[in-house]
């Protein structure tokens, strides 16, 4: 298979998409990529669903392979941590890490789709087309059927192999499910809670209004606001929130008096900062949250899913396009492989890969639950305590589950995933059951914390949970 000869047709030109194409360009791929909206270079649209993200190691992973990592990184703001704010207008920062070096970091999902266009497109051997909608993928004959958005006419388009990172709504995972010509598993758990972009607005002189480098919460038990940086000196916030239970929820919040009563109740400091909130209430939508897994990835060796289009998951750990830019990462690393044909890379790539996209899927909803409600407990407060102690005093030899996942970028989040869980089991029962003192000697506390650990670890492996 010789690499320049090949056409791969690539659907969507969101984060992964372009990321994508940028690296098969890189390889010499003849690369056609399709975006059913217009280029948001010249056009002002909303990048998508989320105005900013949080972007770490394994996102950063990937700029590094395609040559970007400096170019990211003047997009970045930095954030050392969760500055909480409790119900009574105080706020205490908890950093993500013992170890300084060890951020997340704030990005326009514009910016960084933009500049991934533009190096794409700097490929002679890589063409993007704009509001060119995919409506469905024939995965037998490896062509695809497109609509353009301007003079509404249909067209079919065929290529070696066709790549679908057309998002959580993907039309190809929609062809592979609505074709039953295969047995294709698929799932989509909604959450009960939905989301809302809201901001807070620079001041006059274009200062912060609030402390920049942090990832803003406010925790409040069934519900939840945070807030990201932006480079413009605002903060992109968004209210999570049930659709329909609780004393305030979004099909309850219909009138402008009442959005100010819930948040003079909820978050009297936030509303403070937000004289906009009202107008940023009613003119930006509500959207669901949700967790699709799927498989087969792959229809032989003709198609393939990747990014939110193959494993979309709910934003809590902040790393849903981070592990799509890991994908291409891994992506990449089977083509290294050099094994001949696409069935065989595709192949390859899904049984690497799908563990660790169900376990950051898991990962996201425990997230969930612990953002909004853990962070303010006495005895999670103590364990993160204990183990920024821990990270900070023995640099390489403990990181806490949330470090495992978001910057140890070397394992995959499975690993991660069942370590952490086992650590957080480990210190939790020991600091209830009192067989440890957080101002007791942290060589002793690591000793005992490593071997509850590694029990837990062991009495999993017997359980068959490492096994797969
Ligand atoms: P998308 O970004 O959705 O891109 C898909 C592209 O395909 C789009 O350009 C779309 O227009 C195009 N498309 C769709 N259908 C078609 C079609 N039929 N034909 C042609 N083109 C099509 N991740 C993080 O890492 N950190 C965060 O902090 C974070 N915060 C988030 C907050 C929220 C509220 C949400 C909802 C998500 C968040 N995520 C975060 C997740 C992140 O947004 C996604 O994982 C990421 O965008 C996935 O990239 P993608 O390219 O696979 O999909």
């Amino acid at each position: 298979m010789k690499e320049k000869q090949q056409n791969v047709l690539i659907i969507g030109a969101g984060l992964c998409g372009s990321l994508l194409a940028l690296r098969l360009g890189q390889r010499g791929y003849n690369v056609s990529v399709y975006e059913m909206r217009p280029d948001l270079r010249k056009v002002d649209i909303s990048a998508g669903r989320s105005i900013n993200l949080a972007f770490s190691n394994r996102g950063n992973k990937a700029t590094k392979l395609v040559g970007l990592e400096d170019k990211v990184k003047s997009l970045c703001i930095p954030m050392t941590g969760r500055m909480i704010h409790d119900a009574h207008g105080n706020t205490f920062q908890s950093n993500y890490s013992g170890r300084d070096y060890e951020y997340i970091n704030s990005i326009s999902r514009g910016e960084l789709n933009a500049l991934l266009l533009d190096e794409a497109e700097k490929h002679k051997n890589v063409n993007i087309y704009f509001n060119k909608k995919c409506k469905s993928v024939d995965f037998e004959k490896t062509t695809a059927l497109f609509k353009d958005h301007n003079t509404k006419d249909e067209f079919v388009e065929d290529a070696d192999i066709i790549i679908a990172t057309d998002g959580a709504g993907s039309a190809m995972r929609k062809s592979y499910y609505l074709g039953k010509k295969f047995l294709f598993s698929f799932s989509q758990d909604y959450l009960t809670h939905g989301y809302k972009e809201l901001s807070i607005l620079p001041k006059e002189n274009g200062d912060y209004k609030t402390y920049k480098n942090a990832l803003h919460i406010w925790p409040r038990g069934n519900l939840m606001l945070i807030a990201l940086p932006n480079l413009d000196g605002s903060f992109t916030v968004t209210l999570f929130l049930s659709y329909d239970e609780g004393k305030y929820n979004f099909n309850n919040l219909t009138t402008d008096n009442r959005v100010l009563e819930f948040f003079q109740e909820a978050f009297p400091d936030a509303l403070a900062l937000m004289p906009n909130l009202v107008n940023d209430f009613f003119e930006n939508p509500t959207a669901p949250l949700g967790t699709i897994k799927c498989s087969p990835w792959h229809y032989k060796g003709n198609t393939l899913l990747m990014g939110d289009a193959a494993h979309a998951i709910v934003p809590f750990y902040g790393q849903g396009m981070n592990a799509s830019f890991e994908d291409v990462v891994e992506f990449d690393k089977v083509l290294d492989q050099n094994l001949g044909d696409w069935e065989a890379i595709f192949k390859t790539y899904e049984n690497t890969r799908k563990k660790d996209t169900d376990a950051i899927a898991d990962l996201a909803i425990d997230n969930f639950h612990e953002m909004k409600g853990h962070v303010n407990q006495v005895i999670f407060q103590e364990k993160r305590k204990l183990e920024m102690a821990l990270e900070k005093e023995f640099p390489n030899d403990y990181s806490s589950k949330y470090s495992l996942v978001t910057f140890k970028e070397d394992i995959g989040y499975r690993e991660a995933m069942l370590r952490g869980r086992a650590q957080d089991k480990a210190i939790l029962n020991m600091l209830s059951d009192k067989k440890i003192d957080i101002n007791g000697n942290l060589k002793d506390i690591l000793y005992k914390v490593k071997q509850e650990t590694e029990a837990i670890l062991e009495d999993d492996r017997i359980a068959g949970l490492y096994q797969r």
